[in-house]
């Protein structure tokens, strides 16, 4: 059984290639963080070694022994804490991939973030890719498919991974995980379609906490005065600088609670994220114009596209700082000071 969830036209497409209809050498799962790469990957190379009927079984031994990380012609090549994948980690896989397979039909090598291999890296892989040994599928995983090397894309078969909708999130939390409805509920908003997401935050209560602080620190921001907003400016760009994973998570907070913003203002509370602080942004949405909402929210949309690449985090933060619209009663006290000088 493939274990992916939400996934189901992917699903159709591996079982009819699966069916005889042929496995491509190469397959490129592309998706944000957390939405099933690795698991989807896993599956696929359970299934390319199968010992059972209805492939993957999750069962037979050799499902058993991938699913524990103990199959030796299934190799799992990440990032870990390093910045890039180097030419030496693809060399070696191409080493083991020029030998026949050990104790299975075919050999699996994933590549989890592919799109950090180095240059060099990537141009070892093109070249395996272009002569593809038998036996052998390369799985690649990536969330920003834009930093591969397009000869790289091209050889490869993409696979899009979907956002799950919350409804599907919230079933599967309930009844695979035995996860209360009222924390169902809030996890599948807050996931984004990604339930690893979910999975992470509820075996790892700092996520939810991190995020709270967050939430709390960007709402007080609209009445704090320029010094505050360069000081928080300050702060997020050293967490760009230092963890890029982090500072992305909370480039989504403030994504969120900007649109939530716009849906209040706008009369649609119900679809809200963060339904949990509805009463202050119902407060905010109040002091707040809908157009000054609108334009501050694809500042940060064209922000979050810049975060993976080279920008200057310290300029880009208080660029935003600048942006950031202020209230309508903080421009009336301002007005006044201004009246009174
Ligand atoms: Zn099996």
């Amino acid at each position: 059984m493939w274990r992916v969830i939400g996934q189901d036209r992917i699903v159709s497409l591996l079982d009819y290639s699966l069916a005889g209809n042929g496995i491509a050498h190469a397959y490129l799962l592309v998706g944000p963080r957390h939405i099933g790469k690795g698991t989807l990957a896993l599956d696929l190379a359970c299934a390319l070694n199968c010992e059972g009927p209805g492939v993957p079984c999750g069962q037979c031994r050799s499902c058993r022994r991938i699913l524990e990380g103990k199959h030796a012609d299934v190799t799992v090549t990440g990032l870990d804490s390093r910045t890039e994948i180097g030419i030496e980690d693809i060399r070696g896989l191409q080493r083991m991939a020029s030998l026949p397979p050990y104790e299975g039909k075919c050999k699996a090598f994933i590549i989890d973030g592919a799109e950090y291999l180095s240059t060099e890296a990537a141009n070892a892989l093109l070249k395996i890719l272009e002569e593809p040994p038998q036996r052998v599928a390369w799985l690649l995983l990536a969330a920003d498919e834009d930093r591969l090397l397009p000869t790289v894309l091209s050889r490869c078969q993409r696979l899009e991974l979907r956002p799950v909708p919350p409804q599907r999130v919230q079933e599967v939390l309930v009844s695979s995980y035995g996860v209360d409805p009222d924390r169902a509920k809030l996890l599948s908003h807050l996931c984004h379609g990604c339930l690893g997401w979910a999975l992470a935050a509820l075996s790892d209560d700092d996520m939810l906490e991190q995020r709270s602080q967050d939430v709390t620190r960007l709402s007080s921001l609209l009445a704090a005065d320029l010094s505050e907003r360069f000081a928080y400016a300050q702060e997020l760009a050293t967490q760009f600088s230092a963890n890029r994973r982090a500072a992305a998570e909370t480039m989504q907070v403030w994504l969120d609670w900007w649109r939530d913003l716009m849906l209040v203002r706008g009369g649609y509370s119900e679809a809200v994220v963060n339904n949990e602080h509805l009463e202050a942004l119902e407060e905010q949405a109040g002091c707040l114009d809908l157009l000054d909402i609108r334009r501050f929210l694809s500042r940060l949309c064209s922000l979050q596209q810049e975060v993976s690449r080279n920008i200057n985090p310290r300029l880009a933060m208080e660029s935003l700082m600048l942006d950031l619209p202020a209230s309508t009663r903080t421009r009336a006290r301002r007005g006044n000071i201004a009246a009174h000088l």
